[in-house]
């Protein structure tokens, strides 16, 4: 039998945009649905038929192959590139799309797995960048210690519930449709409790806030994700339990402003240390060194001391710590510091070497030509 064209199953234009395939598709799925249609070998059909029209119509690689190959671009029952898995489960392309109408019914077919948890955790920089070891309490879901997670009374066990046959899951009809339901007999969890565990009344959880001792890796930034795996909520009856995710965030500092590896920080230096040189203490994460000032050196230049910034987590390196030396200008200064500050004033006015001030030079250089541009 010759295949039918993607676009006509699907009823649409060759030059439909995804979001008219989805449409379509959504349709089709809706009226030939097996949960709609039972026992209904030809609708089920239309079914496969349309879904994996959608798959491969959905997939802009798998599209362009069809496009220019037909139905031998993307032939499912080829395996390799180009071709895709031709199995008729319902699952995931359904799935994404339908999550809402049957996704409860769906999901609580199995006992659900444990919830994942959040904690967020403040760190200060020096924290973050040696790595921590952090106590933390976390209020969560444990499996009961009582009935083992189960539910039921010691000495009992849980029934495979009558009405659902253990699925979680019945079917109700609804106008012309079949719809399929969680079980309004156990609520979807498949199994009834007659005799329910005296502590945690037949959820086989209880509530405890758990004490957690968390390692802090060296390196770590704001925004870095530890997942600790199984600390999450316990699953139900049983079921595994979630992740706990520890959210990282580094508080600020009042020194060095983080940049990735690298940290930033402000040294004031005096005038006079600015013009003849000299050594200044400059603090770094692991205690104080001396940085050489150059003379003549301009306020805002970048220092870099290699290697003293945070080692990287991932890669290992280590970062540099890049100090701007900002010059400061002496304040209530004495009438004779006033005096003397004319004096050298005057003596570099009228000392006729233009280069005392390179930056003023540079600048008003800059402002005449632009005054000048100005007027033409
Ligand atoms: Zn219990
Ligand atoms: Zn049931």
């Amino acid at each position: 039998m010759a295949k039918r064209d993607y676009y006509e199953i699907l009823g649409v234009e060759r030059s439909a945009d995804e979001r008219e395939i989805k449409k379509a598709y959504k349709r089709l799925a809706m009226k030939f649905h097996p949960d709609r249609n039972p026992d209904n070998p030809e609708s089920e059909e239309k079914f496969k038929e349309a879904k994996e029209a959608y798959e491969v119509l959905s997939d802009a690689q798998k599209r362009a192959a069809y496009d220019k190959f037909g139905h031998a671009g993307v032939d499912p029952n080829q395996a390799g590139p180009g071709g895709f898995g031709g199995s008729a489960d319902f699952g995931d392309v359904f799935g994404d799309i339908f999550g809402d109408i049957f996704g409860g019914g769906r999901r609580s077919q199995r006992a659900a797995r444990g919830a994942d948890l959040r904690y967020n955790m403040e760190l200060t920089l020096e924290e973050a960048v040696r790595g921590v070891s952090k106590e933390i309490k976390v209020p969560t879901l444990v499996e009961c210690d009582e009935c083992h997670g189960s539910g039921a009374r010691t000495g009992t066990s849980a029934q495979t519930c009558p009405t659902c046959h253990g699925s979680g899951q019945v079917q109700m009809r609804q106008g012309f449709f079949a719809v399929t339901q969680a079980c309004p007999h156990c609520h979807g969890k498949g199994k009834i409790i007659t005799d329910p565990c005296r502590k945690c009344h037949g959820d086989g959880r209880v509530q405890k806030t758990k004490t957690l001792s968390v390692k802090i890796p060296a390196g770590v930034d704001t925004g870095d994700r530890i997942r600790l795996a199984g600390e999450g909520e316990a699953g139900e009856f049983g079921a595994p339990a979630g992740d706990l995710y520890v959210q990282v965030h580094v508080k600020d500092h009042p020194i060095f402003v983080r940049d990735g590896n690298n940290l930033y920080c402000e040294i004031p230096i005096s005038f006079t240390t600015a013009a003849l040189g000299g050594e200044v203490a400059v603090p770094t994460l692991d205690g104080r060194l001396m940085l050489k000032i150059p003379s003549e050196t301009q306020s805002g230049r970048m220092f870099r001391l290699r290697g003293k910034g945070v080692r990287s987590l991932r890669s290992g390196t280590e970062g540099d710590l890049l100090c701007k030396a900002v010059v400061e200008t002496p304040v209530k200064l004495s009438d004779e510091q006033k005096e003397l500050l004319k004096q050298l004033e005057d003596s570099l006015n009228g000392s006729g070497v233009k280069t005392h001030k390179p930056k003023a030079e540079g600048f008003f250089e800059g402002v005449k030509r632009f005054f000048d541009d100005l007027t033409g």
